[in-house]
């Protein structure tokens, strides 16, 4: 019994050894994938519930791995997190935003707000709303373009200093959103603590509010919430006309979801760019 138990250790032990060597193996291909192009943006828009006009888009990254196709998000951003290499993906990813928000001005089109995610690490890092200011002033555009998605799962790990640096961006001039807003344990006390300008109400309420009271009931008091804050609202997961008619009715103004558009790549939102503003 003592060698069998010694034997499940040792096979136990391979396969960790194998996970943690699969894990960097990813997180070594994702580095590369940084320099080499293997990254993209996606942009889903945001409408207006009241006539479905685009007023913006969230940034969603897209990774396409040489061999192993395109890997989600939720695996390789957690992936990017444990590793630090998000601090450089979020880099990437504004530099991106900002190519895309000049190469749209260039084709003489009205520019979009655009929502771009950020992790915890990427506030932490010594002046980022400085850094953030001059990215945005070099290529030219301005900070009311951004808006900064965060989630409160993220701002827990080290909040005080995540706080004073979503202080200074907003000092600045920056939009904040929370995103994923009524998930985390402590939603309510953030909206005291956070200077924000939207929020964005979590998919699971909007996919439950047509089958349960409660779903419903949440949705409607965060809708009332944001107006008495005056901030901006956003329904996030949006999947059919019955919760988009829902919506509007309990007078909520801004919603994101397949109901209205996926996640597009970068010339297909283009495309759509240039019909509204005709
Ligand atoms: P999120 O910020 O909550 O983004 C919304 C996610 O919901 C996206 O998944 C989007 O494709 C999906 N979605 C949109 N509408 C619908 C709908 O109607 N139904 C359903 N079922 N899903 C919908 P995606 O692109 O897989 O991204 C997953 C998460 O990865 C994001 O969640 C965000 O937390 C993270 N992420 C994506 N891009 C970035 C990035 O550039 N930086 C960071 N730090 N995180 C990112
Ligand atoms: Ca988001
Ligand atoms: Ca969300
Ligand atoms: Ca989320």
């Amino acid at each position: 019994a003592k060698k069998a138990g010694r034997d499940t250790f040792r096979f136990f032990d391979q396969k960790m050894s194998r996970e943690a060597r699969d894990k960097l193996q990813l997180e070594q291909a994702l580095r590369t994938a940084i320099r080499s192009g293997g990254l993209s943006l996606n942009f889903q828009p945001k409408v207006d519930l009241s006539n479905g006009q685009v007023f913006g888009a969230e940034a969603l990254l897209r990774w396409t791995h040489p061999e192993m196709g395109p890997i989600s998000p939720s695996v390789f951003i957690p992936l990017a997190e444990d590793s630090g290499l998000i601090v450089d993906i979020g880099s990437w990813v504004m530099h991106k935003t900002c190519e895309t928000l000049v190469a749209w001005r260039k084709a003489g089109l009205a520019l979009p707000r655009i929502a771009v995610n950020i992790s915890v690490q990427q506030l932490e890092q010594d002046d980022f709303a400085g850094w953030l200011e001059e990215l945005l002033a070099s290529y030219q555009l301005d900070l009311q373009l951004l808006e900064l998605e965060i989630t409160e799962t993220g701002l827990m790990k080290n909040e005080k200093r995540a706080l004073l640096s979503l202080a200074r961006l907003q000092a600045k001039g920056f939009r904040i959103a929370l995103d994923d807003f009524g998930t985390g344990y402590s939603s309510l006390s953030y909206l005291r603590k956070l200077p924000l300008s939207t929020l964005k109400i979590d998919r699971s309420f909007i996919q439950d509010m047509s089958l349960d009271r409660v779903s419903l009931s949440i949705v409607n008091t965060i809708i009332q919430l944001a107006k008495d804050l005056s901030l901006d609202l956003v329904a996030e997961g949006v999947e059919d006309f019955g919760q988009a008619e829902q919506l509007m009715k309990l007078g909520c103004q801004h919603a994101q979801g397949f109901h209205f558009y996926r996640p597009m790549a970068e010339d297909k939102f283009t495309q759509l760019l240039a019909a509204s503003n005709s």
